[in-house]
């Protein structure tokens, strides 16, 4: 079956509060609806969602390539994505539009032939549960909202540091206090120097902090810091703006320098989240999956991705629930931290 028509649409939202991680604040959000019709007239939809501050990628750049993909795909068959997938891997510079494009393919080819994305991933499960993360904020702020977290039922809640050593170090501290049962993500996005980091490590730790991962704590570029960490750190470390491509992942795994990686549809792509899952379970690394700024369209990716793979430790599948969108459009019914596929 063949590809009529693919177009790309800027959709606009604005974060219900200011997003604050050590890289920068955002107040609003602006992503690609990326539409592919198949000559039946079967649709499939894919999201693109950056970060400047993490890929350097922007709308613009991406509504630039809308063309480039056409030329890829148009007139071809849903039924090679293999192929496309191939070309698609020219879009270096803009991997959120490769992810949404690559999964509008496989959003078409799954409708056409009656199948769930989750189901063409592998079928593991149709469930996830996933954390909910408190961006950088001051003390009493971040209380109130891990209170309201917990309160509704989270167990597993990321905190962003790498900001403001001493700071961070008291807010995530005594967000432990007001929900006991919980496990912590702590994401500094590089903000600290090798050391800092172990030594921020070694102060949560003597407070007894759970922290199951311990994200991108030094700059993306230092692996020789990342494994420092690693190995003088209580906590296991994961890379996160590190890893973009399987080659990235390839290359930390060799050295030894990570204990799980941060896979992003939106900085990867499909095929090389995928490539990364088998490297990962290849060697001794484990997986998490997180998002940038999807609504629920594109989060539902990421869903269907984690939940059929069933490769990832931990979920972190929460923009959506900061943005203020008119229309839902997961195919996905969420109860506090619970999420299951419909
Ligand atoms: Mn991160």
């Amino acid at each position: 079956m063949k590809i009529k028509s693919v177009k790309f649409e800027k959709t606009y939202y604005r974060y219900f509060e200011p997003f604050t991680i050590s890289l920068g604040t955002h107040e609003d959000q602006e992503n690609i609806e990326v539409r592919i019709e198949l000559e039946d007239g079967t649709v499939g939809y894919g999201e693109a969602s950056t970060l400047f501050v993490i890929s350097g990628e922007t709308v613009d750049i991406m509504m630039q390539v809308e063309k480039t993909v056409q030329e890829m795909i148009l007139d071809e068959h849903v039924e090679s994505y293999g192929k496309l997938f191939s070309r698609l891997q020219q879009l270096r510079a803009t991997p959120a539009i490769k992810a949404a494009v690559e999964y509008a393919i496989i959003d078409a080819f799954c409708k056409r032939f009656g199948i769930k994305p989750y189901q063409f991933f592998g079928g593991a499960t149709n469930y996830v549960e996933t954390d909910l993360t408190v961006g950088i904020m001051d003390l009493e702020k971040t209380l109130k909202k891990v209170k309201k977290i917990y309160s509704d039922g989270f167990r597993k809640i990321k905190i962003k540091v790498g900001k403001n050593f001493k700071e961070d170090i008291e807010r995530v501290v005594e967000s432990k206090k007001i929900a006991p049962d919980a496990v912590f993500i702590v994401d500094a996005n590089q903000g600290f120097t090798p050391k800092q980091a172990i030594e921020f490590a070694k102060a949560l730790h003597s407070e007894r902090v759970e922290v199951v991962v311990y994200e991108q704590p030094v700059n993306r570029h230092d692996v020789e810091g990342l494994k420092l960490v690693r190995f003088n750190s209580p906590y296991p470390v994961a890379a996160d703006e590190s890893v973009f491509t399987r080659y990235d992942a390839l290359k930390l795994i060799k050295e030894e320098a990570v204990d799980f990686i941060n896979i992003k549809l939106m900085k990867s792509g499909i095929s090389d989240a995928l490539a990364i899952v088998h490297l990962a379970q290849s060697s001794n690394v484990q997986l998490m999956i997180g998002c940038m700024g999807e609504s629920s369209l594109g989060i539902t990716q990421s869903i269907h991705f984690a939940a059929g793979t069933g490769a990832f430790a931990y979920h972190d599948l929460d923009a959506h629930l900061s943005l203020n969108e008119k229309v839902f459009r997961g195919d996905f019914k969420q109860e506090g931290p619970h999420i299951y596929l419909t």
